[in-house]
């Protein structure tokens, strides 16, 4: 086993751990720990909620949730010898539940605190808890599913440097002031802008502590160095390349998810869970530039659960309620295709609410299909039937 450079107690939050780890990105957010290109080292996490939701029949948790403590993230980890324009190499060499934690969970957020994919349908918070017993799970809220994990951190990138912080806190802002897309109304809002309620930043203090908080971005979207990107397939054995923007890299990770669909589409639509993940790191210098490296590029890992049949439903870009042509809209089009799903599954016994988690933590293949046919884009929700243990195939 190899060493753990990141220990978590489960029973406390991440801002009272022995290491704090941190819920902000920021360039000045000091490393708690730094190894050598080459090693091999074992990092803990929590839950990206840090530890708000538990393994009970109550969803109050999910709708009460504190959405400023997410996500509780371990590291920064600063890699010797890493600069600005270097890649970072990180090989994913295992991910797994933590000893005497073997479970996870997976949420409908309440549409004033969160929403999700669906909110318009789903408004009202929702819970499933799962049982994890090795590469299977399966769950007492949803019977008659079980399928093998397909294991990922959610969660995982670079520190920004400080113009890079910048920009992502201009454009977001300026998307709020701006506003969505007509379909999108202003609740649940448009982005998670900066702000210092409930952050976290490690082992930081005092005026430079408020200074980081209120500048810092949230965790929330996906952004150029990665981060909180939900790919289900980044999976062990991945080798990712992170592009590097500050000195040491400062690498660090969460939102461990036992498994997800692609989309992950109720936001806390993954298995949510503690773990850890080991990992091995190296460096290519001067790599960006070398391969034109805007966001991460990875290699996925070979050991995924193997689904040979699928149901698959399609989606077009007309909106469900008013029936208004939208423009080759795949936002539209793959909401389509999982209600479309979801309206089919109630049909075999599930409930709306139970087919919705279903179909945001198994290992769902979702696809932009079609993109070019105006007006209509099509996506596609394959779902495998093997999780299921009866059959759901028209007859
Ligand atoms: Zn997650």
């Amino acid at each position: 086993m190899p060493e753990t450079l990141f220990k978590i107690d489960l029973t406390k939050p991440m801002s009272e751990q022995e290491i704090p780890g941190h819920n902000r990105w920021h360039p000045d957010i000091p490393a708690v720990v730094s190894v050598k290109p080459g090693d091999i080292f074992r990092i803990e996490c929590k839950d990206w909620t840090d530890g708000q939701i538990k393994n009970n029949d109550d969803p109050s948790d999910i709708k009460d949730v504190d959405l400023n403590i997410v996500h509780v993230l371990s590291g920064p980890i600063r890699v010797e010898g890493a600069e600005p324009g270097d890649i970072l190499v990180v090989d994913l060499l295992d991910i797994g539940a933590l000893p005497g934690d073997e479970w996870g969970f997976t949420g409908i957020f309440d549409r004033n605190n969160g929403g999700g994919f669906l909110t318009d349908h789903f408004p009202e918070a929702a819970k499933a808890c799962w049982d994890i017993q090795g590469i299977y799970t399966s769950s007492r809220h949803i019977p008659g599913v079980r399928f093998a994990g397909i294991t990922h951190p959610g969660l995982i990138g670079c520190a920004p440097s400080m113009e890079l912080l910048q920009k992502w806190n201009k454009r977001e802002k300026a998307l709020v002031e701006r506003g969505g897309p007509p379909w999108k109304p202003q609740i649940p809002p448009l982005a998670a802008l900066p702000n210092p309620e409930q952050a976290v930043l490690g082992k930081l203090t005092g005026a430079e502590f408020d200074k980081v908080a209120a500048e810092a971005a949230r965790t929330v979207p996906p952004r150029e160095h990665g981060g909180n990107c939900d790919i289900k397939n980044l999976s062990k054995g991945s080798r990712i390349y992170f592009p590097v923007y500050v000195d040491g890299a400062n690498l660090s990770m969460g939102d461990i998810h036992f498994s997800q669909g692609d989309g992950e589409i109720s936001f806390c639509g993954a298995i949510e869970m503690s773990g850890y993940i080991d990992l091995h790191v190296d460096i290519i210098k001067g790599g960006v530039e070398k391969y034109g490296m805007v966001n991460p590029i990875f290699k996925p890992g070979p050991v995924e659960p193997h689904y040979s049949e699928y149901l698959i439903f399609e989606g077009i870009s007309v909106d469900e309620f008013t029936g208004e042509q939208y423009y080759l809209d795949a936002h539209v089009s793959y909401r389509r295709a999982c209600l479309n799903a979801i309206e089919y599954l109630k049909k075999f016994g599930f409930t709306g609410e139970q087919a919705y988690l279903l179909l945001s933590c198994a290992p769902v293949e979702g696809r932009i299909s079609g993109i070019v046919d105006v007006p209509n884009a099509c996506c596609t929700l394959a779902l495998p039937t093997a999780i299921f243990d009866k059959s759901i195939l028209p007859t």
